[in-house]
């Protein structure tokens, strides 16, 4: 029905850099086109656990300061993925017993994660489940980030691509530009 619509594969794949073996067997049935790595959970007990639970435990500023920790050590690895996705995972299950989220109260944490996956030469993924926050993309910019992409994190149909003209929008205002093709990653302007 769509001739021109061209659909490329990808994976995202959980703390990369703690399951090398497992990755590796599933990027040996690729071929993908894109490959997004990200962190779901932080060591809790003997075990690893999502912020959303860990939020019920501990006050919720350090799980955000311990998580974008993580996202530094793991995209310092040589763990196979070219994307960060959802730098702002710990914002989505934020308690309200927090009050709003203030991205400010971790400047130095997100900029410290983002230089890192800069200097690794990942892009960073605008992930539309919720807004990221421009702050975050004013500091990839200013940390060096040389590229962008997006993607909604649907799970269900009728999410793909939700909120993507919002986030094209903010890209551009934040100084990056769109490739040749819909699907290339969206580079700087300067
Ligand atoms: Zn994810």
């Amino acid at each position: 029905m769509f001739p021109s619509l061209r659909i490329l594969s990808g994976v995202e794949m959980g703390e990369p850099h703690w399951h090398a073996a497992a990755c590796a067997e599933v990027l040996a049935a690729g071929p993908f086109d894109r490959l997004l790595g990200s962190l779901h959970c932080l060591p809790f007990g003997d075990s690893y656990t999502e912020p959303w639970n860990l939020y019920q435990y501990r006050d919720a500023p350090p799980v955000v300061r311990d998580y974008l920790a993580g996202v530094a050590e793991m995209v310092a690895t040589d763990a196979a993925f070219e994307v960060l996705a959802h730098i702002d995972y710990p914002v989505r299950s934020w308690p309200l017993r927090a009050g709003p989220f203030d991205p400010w109260l971790f400047e130095d944490e997100f900029r410290y994660a983002l230089r890192a996956t800069a200097t690794s030469g990942r892009a960073l993924e605008i992930n539309t489940r919720i807004p990221l926050h421009p702050a975050i993309l004013r500091w990839w910019h200013e940390e060096g980030g040389e590229a962008v992409t997006f993607g909604s994190d649907a799970h269900t149909p009728e999410l793909v691509a939700h909120a993507f003209a919002e986030a094209a929008e903010m890209a551009s205002a934040h100084g990056f530009r769109p490739g040749r093709n819909p699907h290339d990653l969206w580079g700087r302007t300067d």
